[in-house]
């Protein structure tokens, strides 16, 4: 037997069964048409939101990653709860606008932005977050070009990295950012150029769970942050501080602890030196927000035994939800949290597997698990799938296609 991960709070049990904002899986399913389905529910979502802007110092705006889920429901609930969205490509800058963010609440950070991305970026009046001076320079001639004045921040490599972070993105060699020693420099040469100076982004990590860290990274990043806006010669206008507060997934994790963070930011955000008394500051989250909002449902199509082990094999798998398969930047496989909703009631009484019906063995949801007996035509449910899963998942492998995706 193999513990799974911690079910996320606000989900309700309706007749047995897992419901969802109020809604039993089975309805939802019924309603959707088909499984596998992708289930996320509006009221979690803004609960989330709503305890991060109580939490935070109100100094801090709130961006919404949207690389965590780009369905188009969500951008536009997103949109009117949050200040600002961080975008990764032109074709997220296509959703993001589609949803009615407004462009000059858009920042689009990213390696390898294309010439045609940086100019649709321009021309909408998006903030570049540069990540290279090579960057810069196709940057300004693009604007020149247009005849747009690019709004236009640095993305700083720190030398720190967020511990304890499941995705490292700062610290040492990396593609992301300028090195921080060669960032004063290249932000004067931006200022001199006439682009409008957005000032500075700094990213150092994602999904960690430790307050502590996440604490300690803000306080590095605001330091680091008051160094460079000295000696680039210019006030601060704006700086993102990033962001990678984590969900729990897997069994022992535990939640962050917001309250925390928030009150240590406001107290380093009273102290700051004068290089950054005018700066506005900003958070950017992604799983954050959404991940625990999103359920995974799918459904039993066989029950088997292989040397005395049971498998429960459903309609879904790994094309979906590759990160619960563990094949999305893990180490070492966990289990997500998993549940047959459709027994959502029931003890547990048997020890089973829960696989995806791709044709390799890599596709796994829950590895012996503890679960209540569970059928054919049983639906199962995984959770934390409201980030990461729809969008980062490979749809087309083996010919099965995506899931549709709902909001309620
Ligand atoms: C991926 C990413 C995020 C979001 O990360 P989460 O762990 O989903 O919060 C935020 N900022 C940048 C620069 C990213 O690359």
């Amino acid at each position: 037997m193999k513990p799974l991960g911690p079910i996320p709070a606000g989900f309700a049990i309706i007749d047995g069964e897992l419901a969802i904002a109020g809604r039993k899986a089975s309805d939802l399913v019924v309603e959707a048409g088909v499984t596998p389905l992708f289930v996320y529910s509006g009221a979690l979502i803004k609960r989330r939101v709503a305890d991060l802007y109580a939490a935070l110092p109100s100094r801090v705006a709130l961006n919404f990653a949207m690389k965590a889920n780009p369905y188009g429901p969500v951008l536009q609930l997103m949109s009117e709860l949050v200040d600002g969205f961080d975008i990764a490509s032109a074709g997220e800058l296509k959703l993001a606008l589609a949803a009615g963010v407004a462009a000059n609440r858009i920042s689009f950070a990213g390696p390898g932005k294309r010439t045609d991305e940086l100019e649709a970026a321009i021309q909408a009046g998006v903030t570049l977050n540069l990540e290279s001076e090579g960057e810069a320079v196709r940057a300004l001639e693009a604007g020149h070009r247009l005849g747009v004045t690019p709004r236009l921040a640095i993305r700083v490599n720190p030398s720190f990295d967020l511990k304890g972070s499941g995705m490292k993105m700062g610290g040492g060699a990396k593609q992301f950012g300028v090195d921080a020693e060669r960032v004063p420099a290249m932000a004067r040469e931006v200022i001199a150029s006439g682009a409008e100076w957005r000032g500075f982004h700094i990213f150092a990590g994602s999904q960690a769970l430790s307050a502590a860290a996440i604490i300690e990274t803000q306080a590095q990043a605001l330091a680091l942050a008051a160094e460079l806006a000295e000696v680039s010669g210019a006030p601060l206008p704006h700086c993102n501080l990033g962001g990678g507060i984590g969900i729990p997934y897997f069994p022992g994790d535990e939640p962050v602890d917001l309250a925390a963070v928030g009150q240590a930011l406001g107290e380093a955000l009273e102290n700051v030196p004068q290089a950054l008394k005018y700066t506005q500051f900003c958070v950017e989250l992604g799983r954050y927000l959404v991940g625990e909002a999103g359920v995974y449902l799918t459904r039993i199509v066989d029950r088997k035994v292989s040397h005395g082990e049971i498998f429960l094999v459903v309609d879904g798998g790994l094309h979906h939800q590759l990160a619960a398969s563990g094949n999305f930047g893990t180490v070492v496989r966990r289990n997500y949290p998993v549940a047959i909703a459709s027994r959502f009631d029931a003890e547990p009484s048997e020890a089973a597997s829960i696989v995806g019906c791709l044709c390799t063995p890599l596709d796994r949801l829950a590895e012996k698990g503890h679960f209540p007996r569970a059928e054919v035509g049983d639906l199962v449910a995984v959770f934390c799938a409201g980030a990461y899963g729809a969008s980062a998942s490979p749809a087309q492998f083996l010919g099965h296609g995506p899931a549709p995706e709902m909001l309620i």
